[in-house]
């Protein structure tokens, strides 16, 4: 009698096995008869870009960045004048970016401060950090991913720069504000250049 119900068991154990098995194939199959090949994000509105500007943006670069400076706030300007100059919007992932900074902080905490301003990503490479070697030669350079358009670069003003520089963490806050309503005038100016993209 034992025997009976031991092969019960056993057999019972082995069609959930074969059950589960044939599910997961059908799984696969599902998946694979949907899929279209590799394919790559694409920029524009898209289902690739479903993403939305955060509401609370101070918030948010809190969150990423651990505190809010001045240069945070200087890259999240940036990041809108541009989109704004090109009359894009946040997350479309349309644009390329590239920030010349020197490769240390505090000049680096400018590029947290552009992904959030703009919804591009280093991940998805529409961000870069190229080194400079002197404050002085600090910019963002940004142009569409189609290659029309001008390049534009946007350079701190120097004056601004040299007012952040060195101050205290308690004083983080308090500049950050400042920066938040200065003029843009005041805090960076934009050039257009000829992009290499465009045919002659
Ligand atoms: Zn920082």
């Amino acid at each position: 009698m034992k025997r009976v119900y031991l092969r019960i068991i056993v057999l019972g154990v082995c069609s959930l096995g074969i059950v589960a098995v044939l599910a997961d194939q059908d799984h696969h199959v599902s998946i694979g008869h949907k899929s279209e090949g590799p394919v790559r994000s694409t920029p524009g509105e898209n289902p690739w870009n479903e993403g939305h500007a955060p509401d609370d943006w101070w918030g948010a670069i809190k969150s990423m960045h651990g505190h809010v400076g001045p240069r945070n706030v200087l890259g999240w300007r940036i990041g809108q004048a541009a989109l704004r100059e090109f009359d894009t919007k946040w997350g479309r992932h349309d644009l390329d970016i590239i920030c010349y900074i020197p490769m240390e902080t505090p000049y680096s905490c400018m590029v947290d401060g552009l992904v959030l301003g703009t919804g591009n990503s280093i991940g998805r490479l529409d961000i870069h950090l190229a080194e400079v070697m002197s404050i002085d030669l600090i910019y963002v350079a940004v142009r569409r991913k189609d290659g029309t358009g001008p390049v534009l670069i946007l350079k701190p003003k120097p004056d601004y720069l040299k007012r952040i520089e060195k101050r205290t963490v308690h004083e983080l806050e308090e500049l950050s504000r400042q920066c938040s309503i200065m003029k843009e005038s005041e805090l960076f100016q934009i050039e257009r250049i000829r992009s290499s993209k465009v045919k002659e």
